[in-house]
């Protein structure tokens, strides 16, 4: 590594290398398998592995598994699923804290028997009550000081099962007037008898999340525990049992700003409410932000890393604007995904003068961004698809598209003029009458004229019947974190489903999560939904850029 331009993280980890501290970097991502990964987990993603590749260390994947209760096979299985898509591989290094409760078990022991834990009795309530508040002390248990002896025989019956859920815990007897309420005896065991996804029944006493995490970067010998802001209370603690315990190795805590990105939310919790609720299409609805959702979206694993990479490591919270996240998903398709054209809300046009029967196969380029994704064949014939909103009757100053009398462009195909526009008894228009001028043939005219719309289309007998999924925002609101029932600040309009899509038949039978570029539409991406012959898409993101629209205007004051 020789960039100027180091985080603060990488500029530690650089001066760690430098100073004989360290050889390489150890790093690791420790999720709590009780919800899918959301975009702000892969920022962590992406921080931890990357500093691990680009120092020549190595980043562990680290189940931090010590709640049974909300955890899942499913939860572990789909966490491994999203960072190897994200493009991140652990090797041989996958971890799970319940491997490590036995060694945990025998530290808690430790502490007893130093005078450094207790057993306490009090009810969940009453423990709150002694707690105090950020401008009162606590008070002491009255059980606080149970003689070593007493304490060890309580915690091994613990263990044992002979007490029912919440009947004891174990606590660190560390200063209930402290003015950091972490400090404040905090429990380090509790007993649930509860099965655990990956220990089995094998346990009915559980160690707080506290008391593994910290412990368990010392147990692998990381070198960096790299963790969001709001782990920096618990900081002192984590040095505590650190400093309090036998353990092999000192990790050292850093802390940066999680990622907070506007219209939308980055809780496991609350994403899993509105699972739980029915608002979305499950876990990987392409409207949620999670690893699944944005696959399924169509968002390319590049993008995020790109994006991560952007929103930088820094130390002051803010709300990433999600256009910015657009603006990274279009940057990688506009060089990487083909087009096509498609259709999606079909208005009929006839040529009348084009012959009945008679099929032309006109040169349609894949990508203009690269030469090297080479052609394809579009099918014309005298019965077409144009979009509904290419087309107006009595069209304002600035629509140069379609109207009554005038000439555009079919790309790659003809110039066509509006004859006429049929309507149904209620006054709609449901087919165009119109001519072609043969002369034109690959949409260029012999006398230089040009139409000042190009639209896309496709042929009728050709077409590829589709569903299209346009997706928009989940929320209305910018910031529906600060909002008091974020529930009801759901974006009503988030899902439009459009069943009679016209797609060029090219598109007919692409794999899932295949993505492509919609001429003048947008990016879409096959969804697992699709069945032979009627592929199923969703929308990806629109072509306009707003992001790059605001950093212009900005650029401009
Ligand atoms: P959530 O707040 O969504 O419930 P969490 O922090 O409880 O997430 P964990 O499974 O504990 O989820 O997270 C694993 C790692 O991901 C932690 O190191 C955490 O700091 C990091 N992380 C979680 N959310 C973000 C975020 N928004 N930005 C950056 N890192 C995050
Ligand atoms: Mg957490």
């Amino acid at each position: 590594m020789n960039d100027t331009n180091l985080d603060f993280i990488r500029e530690i980890v650089t001066a760690d290398i430098a100073a004989g501290k360290i050889q390489a970097p150890v790093t690791r991502f420790p999720p709590e398998p009780n919800g899918y990964l959301h975009i702000g987990h892969a920022k962590s993603i992406c921080i931890n592995f990357g500093i691990a590749q680009e120092f020549g260390g190595r980043c562990h994947l680290r189940f931090d598994d010590t709640n049974p209760t909300k955890e899942e096979q499913e939860y572990i299985d789909s966490i491994q699923e999203d960072v190897r898509w994200l493009g991140f591989d652990w090797g041989p290094h996958l971890y799970y804290a319940s491997d490590y409760f036995e060694q945990l078990y025998e530290w808690a022991e430790h502490l007893v028997r130093e005078g450094k834990a207790y057993v306490d009795d009090l009810s969940a309530d009453e423990t709150r009550e002694y707690r105090g508040t950020l401008t009162e002390p606590g008070r002491e248990s009255p059980y606080r000081n149970r003689s070593v002896e007493e304490n060890l025989d309580l915690f091994r019956g613990m263990r044992a099962g002979e007490f029912p859920d919440g009947a004891r815990v174990l606590r660190a007897k560390i200063d209930m007037a402290s003015p950091n309420i972490m400090l404040r005896d905090p429990v380090m065991y509790r007993i649930l008898h509860a099965a655990h996804p990956h220990a089995g029944d094998k346990w009915c006493l559980y160690p707080t999340y506290d008391f593994a995490h910290g412990q368990s970067d010392a147990i692998e010998r990381i070198t960096h525990s790299i963790c969001t802001l709001e782990f920096d209370v618990h900081r002192p603690l984590y040095d505590w049992f650190i400093e309090n315990l036998p353990v092999p190795w000192r990790p050292r805590q850093f802390e940066f700003a999680r990622l907070n990105l506007s219209y939308t939310m980055l809780s496991k919790r609350r994403l899993l409410q509105l699972v739980d609720e029915g608002h979305v299409r499950g876990w990987n609805d392409p409207r949620m932000p999670t690893l699944s959702g944005i696959r399924r979206r169509g968002y390319p694993p590049e993008a995020i890393r790109e994006f991560a990479r952007m929103t930088g490591v820094v130390k002051r919270e803010s709300i990433v604007d999600y256009a910015l996240l657009e603006h990274c998903v279009r940057a990688h398709l506009n060089a990487a995904a083909q087009r096509r054209m498609a259709v999606l809300r079909p208005l009929r046009v006839v040529i009348e003068n084009y012959p009945e029967g008679q099929v032309e196969e006109f040169e349609a380029i894949n990508n203009p961004e690269n030469p090297a994704a080479g052609t394809r064949q579009a099918p014309f014939s005298r019965v077409l698809f144009i979009e509904q909103e290419d087309f107006m009757e009595d069209p304002p100053k600035k629509f140069f598209r379609l109207a009554p009398g005038r000439e555009v462009r079919l790309r790659y195909a003809y110039f066509i003029t509006c004859r006429e526009a049929v309507k149904d008894a209620a006054g709609q228009t449901v087919e165009l009458r119109c001519t072609y001028d043969p002369a034109t043939r690959g949409g260029n005219a012999p006398d230089g004229r040009s139409p000042k719309a190009t639209l896309h289309w496709v042929s009728a007998a050709h077409a590829v019947p589709a569903e299209v999924r346009l997706y928009e925002y989940l929320f209305r609101r910018p910031d529906p974190h600060a909002a008091d029932d974020f529930v009801a600040e759901l974006n009503p309009s988030s899902e439009e489903v459009l069943t009679g899509c016209r797609l060029e038949p090219s598109l007919a039978n692409l794999p899932v999560g295949s993505r492509v570029q919609f001429e003048r539409v947008g990016y879409f991406c096959v969804d697992p939904d699709s069945q032979p012959g009627r592929p199923v898409f969703n929308r990806t993101v629109t072509l306009r850029d707003t992001w790059a629209k605001i950093q212009a205007k900005d650029a401009h004051k």
